[in-house]
């Protein structure tokens, strides 16, 4: 009898962690700092140089203690392989730089995370790659635009900072029809709530910076899928140089040890202050999947498992009213990142969707009087105190 496929919670301490030669014994993955890695024999050197043996030959390439980070995300996400990169934009640019060639159209959403959106509007276009985004919420445009021919579907669903979230598997079933690959950003979900490669997805990726690590203090990225797939972005990765240092994989790894117990709390919390917020009269517009009164709720019954601890509100009075709520906030750091133990809030403007003007802002359907709410592990009671004290100051 076969042992039964370990559940996330277990995959989240273990993953990764066994299996390794360890230095003196180490239970813990050591950080191994060397650049390179030495061999005494030219046969040995290279047999794994030409990866006919396993092991290291350059920390560019690959790294012991950044491969225990990539095995662990890749038993998360349930993918045959993984690889990672510096950051979750260097995981974002070498998806489309890798299989992107010029005269291909990528199909996306408006939505996507801001740095992403620059990619598909400025960089993309002068290597002749048009990318076209559709509105987030309307499945059947994104569906009619595959007719038009389509060689990447690049979805992010909950999306940033809006929560709005999309069909996966419908989507990514029309896509493939029309000869496309998929790329889903899961960031925000986290493998806890969510798996696409589960939904139908070729490629997973993740901005680690985030509820990967947990703790805002190690940037990194990731990309799940097949070994094909995983191989060529690799490859690409090994040339483009965006590696990431083994101190921050280090920090990702512990970081994620707790990431079923952080992601639990989270969504829990950003329910219940979801619904508390929508009890209040100085909030026009709560945004969480898992309100009953979310546009797809229903799809992301379906495809999530939680639905997370982002959450965004707009208040009366926009800008200003914002600008009077934010200094208030004891238990929030008010800064551009999202997904660790504390709480984060910031408007779009300075946060997700800093690199765009206003105008793009707003052709993303963004309000400059938006609120996100980054929901931390503290506890929820001492959350909503702190957030009726904030808003007080504009009720
Ligand atoms: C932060 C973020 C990114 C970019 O990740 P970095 O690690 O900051 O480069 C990409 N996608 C989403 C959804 C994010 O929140």
């Amino acid at each position: 009898m076969t042992a039964p496929l370990p559940k996330q919670s277990t995959i989240a301490v273990w993953g990764g962690e066994t299996g390794h030669e360890r230095y003196e014994r180490a239970t813990q993955v050591p950080v191994v700092h060397s650049v390179s890695f030495g061999y005494a024999d030219l046969d040995s050197w290279q047999a794994v140089a030409l990866g006919r043996e396993p092991g290291h030959i350059y920390s560019r390439n690959s790294n012991p203690t950044v491969r225990a980070f990539e095995e662990k995300i890749r038993d998360l996400e349930r993918a045959q392989a993984a690889t990672s990169f510096s950051s979750g934009m260097a995981a974002i640019s070498a998806t489309l730089f890798t299989f992107l060639r010029p005269g291909d159209r990528l199909v996306s959403i408006k939505d996507s995370y801001g740095g992403t959106n620059k990619l598909f509007g400025e960089f993309l276009p002068s290597f002749g790659i048009e990318a076209t985004l559709c509105d987030t919420s309307d499945f059947a445009q994104v569906e009619a635009e595959f007719e038009r021919g389509c060689r990447l579907l690049y979805l992010e669903s909950p999306t940033n900072p809006t929560v709005k979230v999309v069909d996966i598997e419908r989507l990514g079933k029309a896509a493939h029809a029309a000869g496309a690959l998929v790329a889903v950003d899961n960031t925000f979900a986290t493998p806890i709530n969510q798996n696409p490669l589960q939904l139908g997805a070729d490629l997973v990726l993740h901005s680690a910076t985030k509820y990967l690590g947990g703790h805002a203090d190690a940037l990194g990225g990731a990309a799940c899928g097949s070994q094909t797939l995983i191989d060529k972005l690799q490859h690409f990765r090994e040339i483009n140089g965006a590696a990431l240092s083994p101190m921050d994989a280090y920090s990702l790894l512990r970081g994620m040890k707790t990431l079923a117990l952080r992601i639990e709390r989270q969504n829990q919390s950003a329910l219940t202050i979801a619904r508390w917020l929508q009890a209040q009269r100085c909030v026009e517009q709560v945004n969480y999947p898992g309100l009953e009164t979310h546009p797809h709720h229903a799809v992301a019954r379906r495809q999530m498992r939680g639905f997370g601890g982002m959450l965004s509100f707009s208040v009366r009075g926009g800008l200003e009213a914002i600008r009077l709520i934010l200094p208030r906030l004891r238990y929030a750091h008010r800064a551009a990142n999202l997904g660790c133990v504390e709480t984060v809030v910031g408007p779009p403007s300075v946060t997700s969707h800093v690199e765009c003007s206003a105008e793009e802002r707003a052709a993303a359907g963004i309000p400059e009087g938006l609120l996100r709410y980054s929901t931390g592990i503290e506890d929820v009671s001492d959350l909503i105190a702190d957030l009726q004290h904030a808003l007080s100051a504009i009720s």
